[in-house]
C-alpha cells in the first residue's frame, strides 16, 4: 500500500483526496494545512499520521496542545510544511492554494518523492525550476487538475512527439454569456456560485474571471512541452469532456467523466494502474448534448493576459499570478469590484521588470513586487 503525504489536506482537493485514501486504504504519513486546525486535528487522529504542519505558527502552537495526548509531531511555518513534504513516503499530493505551494513542491522533489500536483501555481510561477529539479531527481509530476489529468490520460500510449495540439476545455464559469456591462456590479456571492464544480474560493473566482483557464494554459505548456499557440481553449458548459489531444495523424483523443475531482486525484495516486471502483459513472444518454464554443476574450481578459505572459516568458507569468492572488483576495474582502481584478492584474504584472534567466529567489521577489503593485493602485 502506498504511503502518502497530503499538503493542503483541509481544502477542497485535500478532503477529497482523503476520501480516496479512506476508500482505497492508503497509509497517510503526514498532513499540512494553512490554519484550519479543527479539521486538521480530526484528520490527523483519523489517519493516525506521524506528523502535521500548520503554516500559521500561532495555530500550530494551539494544535500542539490539542494533540498532546498523541505521538503526532506538530511542525509550523513554511519550513514545517517543507519538512512534512520531505518525510518518508511514496508520493506527495500538493493541494495547497497559491504560490505558497511552490517551496513545498520543490522540497518534496528534492527528497525524491513523486508529486501528485493540484497546486497549479507551482508550475505557473516556478515551472522551469520545478521541471529541471524533477528531471535531475528522476521524479514524476502527475497532474491532478482535471484538464491536465485528462490530457495526461489521453496521451497514454501515444508515441513521443505525436502531440500536436491540446483542446483545453473550460466550463465558462458563472458569468458565461455576460457582457462587461453585466459584470460591473456582480457580487462575491454571485462570483462564488460555480455551475459545475465545488472548489476553494480562490480557484472559484479564477474560474469566474477565466484566469483559471489562463493559468491552466501555462500549466499545460510546462507539463506537456507544448507552445501556448498549440492550445485551443474551448468553452464546454457541461464539463464532461475534461480535455482532449490532437495527435500527428489527426486523431483526437479525450477523457470524459462526471465533474468529480476524485477521479483525477485517484488516477494520480494509482498511476499507471487504475482503481477498481468508480465514485460516479457517466451516462452520456442522460446528458444528451455536449457543446463547444470559443471563449469571449474581450469580456474575460485574464485568459489572453496569461497567454501573452507565457509567450513572453521569464518572470511574467509569476507577476500575473502574484497580482492575481492579491486582486482575488481584495475582491473576496469586498475591497475591489469584479472587473478590477483583470485591470489590476494587467497593470501590476507589467509594472515589474521581466528577466529571462531566474532562480527561486527571483520568483519570490517578483511575486512580492507584483502584489505590492496591486495594493499601490487601490
Ligand atoms: P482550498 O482553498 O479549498 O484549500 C487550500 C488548502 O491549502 C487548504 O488546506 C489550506 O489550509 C491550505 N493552505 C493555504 N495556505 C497554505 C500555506 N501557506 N501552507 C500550507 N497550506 C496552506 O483550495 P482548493 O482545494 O480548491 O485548491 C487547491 C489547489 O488545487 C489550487 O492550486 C487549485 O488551483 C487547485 N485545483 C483545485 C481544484 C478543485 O476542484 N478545488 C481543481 C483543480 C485544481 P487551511 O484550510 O488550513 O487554510
Amino acid at each position: 500500500m502506498k504511503k502518502l503525504i497530503i499538503l493542503g489536506s483541509t481544502g477542497s482537493i485535500g478532503t477529497q483526496a482523503l476520501e480516496v485514501c479512506r476508500r482505497d486504504g492508503y497509509t497517510v504519513v503526514a498532513l499540512a494545512a494553512g490554519g484550519n486546525i479543527e479539521l486538521l486535528e480530526k484528520q490527523a487522529r483519523e489517519f493516525k499520521v506521524k506528523a502535521v504542519a500548520v503554516f500559521n505558527t500561532q495555530k500550530a502552537e494551539e494544535l500542539k496542545i490539542k494533540l498532546k495526548d498523541t505521538d503526532i509531531k506538530v511542525l509550523s511555518g513554511q519550513d514545517g510544511v517543507c519538512e512534512i513534504a520531505q518525510m518518508d513516503a511514496d508520493i506527495v499530493l500538493n493541494s495547497i492554494v497559491g504560490i505558497a505551494g511552490l517551496r513545498p513542491t520543490l522540497a518534496a522533489i528534492e527528497s525524491g518523492h513523486d508529486i501528485a500536483l493540484a497546486n497549479k501555481e507551482t508550475l505557473v510561477t516556478g515551472g522551469d525550476i520545478v521541471k529541471k529539479t524533477a528531471k535531475e531527481k528522476g521524479v514524476k509530476i502527475l497532474p491532478v487538475d482535471s484538464e491536465h489529468s485528462a490530457i495526461f490520460q489521453s496521451l497514454q500510449g501515444a508515441p513521443e512527439k505525436s502531440l500536436k495540439k491540446i483542446l483545453l476545455t473550460a466550463s465558462g464559469g458563472p458569468f458565461f454569456g455576460k457582457t462587461r456591462k453585466d459584470l460591473e456590479n456582480v457580487t462575491v456571492k454571485e462570483a462564488l456560485a460555480h455551475p459545475n464544480w465545488s472548489m476553494g474560493a480562490k480557484i472559484t473566482i479564477d474560474s469566474a474571471t477565466l484566469m483559471n483557464k489562463g493559468l491552466e494554459v501555462i500549466e499545460a505548456v510546462h507539463l506537456f512541452d507544448i507552445s501556448a499557440d498549440d492550445i485551443e481553449v474551448l468553452v464546454h458548459r457541461q464539463s464532461i469532456l475534461h480535455s482532449a489531444v490532437e495527435l500527428s495523424d489527426g486523431a483526437v483523443i479525450g477523457q470524459l467523466g462526471t465533474p468529480d475531482m476524485r477521479l483525477p486525484i485517484q488516477y494520480a495516486l494509482t498511476y499507471p494502474e487504475r482503481s477498481n471502483y468508480a465514485f460516479e459513472k457517466l451516462s452520456l444518454s442522460d446528458i444528451g448534448t455536449l457543446t463547444f464554443q470559443k471563449p469571449d476574450t474581450e469580456t474575460f481578459r485574464c485568459l489572453p493576459l496569461c497567454i501573452k505572459a507565457i509567450n513572453e516568458g521569464g518572470l511574467r507569468p509569476t507577476a500575473v499570478n502574484g497580482a492575481n492572488e492579491e486582486a482575488v483576495r481584495l475582491f473576496l474582502e469586498g475591497k475591489i469590484k469584479f472587473l478590477q481584478i483583470a485591470e489590476l492584474v494587467e497593470k501590476a504584472a507589467y509594472s515589474v521588470n521581466n528577466i529571462k534567466d531566474f532562480g527561486l529567489e527571483d520568483v519570490l521577489e517578483c511575486d512580492k513586487l507584483s502584489r505590492a503593485a496591486v495594493n499601490s493602485y487601490i
